[in-house]
């Protein structure tokens, strides 16, 4: 069930049934050469409306904007300031929980959104420790290349040229979906090189087409329905043990 596809008095009757929803969260920010903007909300968002379709889930609008100053000297990345994001996480939270919502699962898509996310789980959980009421929801972080199986499938299809950036899975996994906007580029270096992320100019001069330690172009879409089939099954496993606590 997708939410933005429902009606209110759908989503009323379900929360008879099902106090839990799965939002995907990522960011629109560069991915190298031939990586898509959308690349890391469009990968939560395919594997979340993977899994809708095999199993029983909610799954709420796509948060498709996070923390990405360091790629922010790449045109077509936006970004949220890290307290922009808290606030406007804190806001979905709210909203989703004043329904009644008690399993708020983040399906996050963006390496750089974890330390805000985890950072915005704290502020919201410490205003019922400070107040002494119970909280009435658990909330639940996951990025999608941690999901049950796919570090290992990943490892496997690309045993070298993975990298952190611009990843061929995530590639991979955008293109199986949208097999008309598969884009290809030559990868010079064929490996990028690493290192660490401070500003947006830094960034630029120390991975100048984007990619950190990858070979985007070992993508293609046979590997991305592959990775988009094991993290659908992962992440039903996963919500049912969320569900079951
Ligand atoms: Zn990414």
């Amino acid at each position: 069930m997708l939410l933005h596809l429902s009606t209110w008095c759908e989503i009323e009757k379900r929360l008879e049934t099902s106090r839990t929803v799965i939002v995907p969260i990522g960011s629109n920010e560069q991915h190298g050469p031939m990586g898509l903007l959308g690349t890391d909300w469009l990968c939560p968002e395919i594997i979340a409306h993977a899994a809708e379709k095999e199993g029983d889930l909610l799954v709420a609008p796509t948060f498709n904007i996070g923390m990405a100053q360091h790629h922010l000297g790449f045109p077509g990345t936006i970004s949220l300031r890290p307290t922009t994001f808290m606030s406007a996480i804190e806001d979905w939270v709210d909203s989703l929980a004043r329904h009644g919502f008690d399993r708020i699962y983040f399906l996050n898509g963006h390496g750089g959104n974890v330390a805000t996310i985890e950072a915005t789980f704290s502020q919201i959980y410490s205003h019922y420790s400070y107040s002494g009421n119970p909280c009435p929801f658990i909330l639940k972080l996951r990025n999608w290349w941690d999901l049950p199986g796919i570090m290992r499938l990943a490892a496997k299809l690309y045993p070298t040229g993975h990298g952190s950036h611009a990843t061929p899975s995530e590639i991979a996994v955008t293109f199986a979906a949208y097999p008309d906007h598969v884009k290809s580029a030559p990868m010079e270096p064929k490996i990028a090189p690493d290192g660490p992320i401070r500003d947006a100019l830094d960034y630029r001069s120390r991975f100048p087409d984007g990619r950190i330690g990858s070979d985007s172009s070992l993508a293609t879409i046979e590997d991305g329905r592959a990775l988009i089939e094991a993290a659908a099954k992962g992440l039903l496993d996963d919500v049912a043990k969320l569900e079951a606590e």
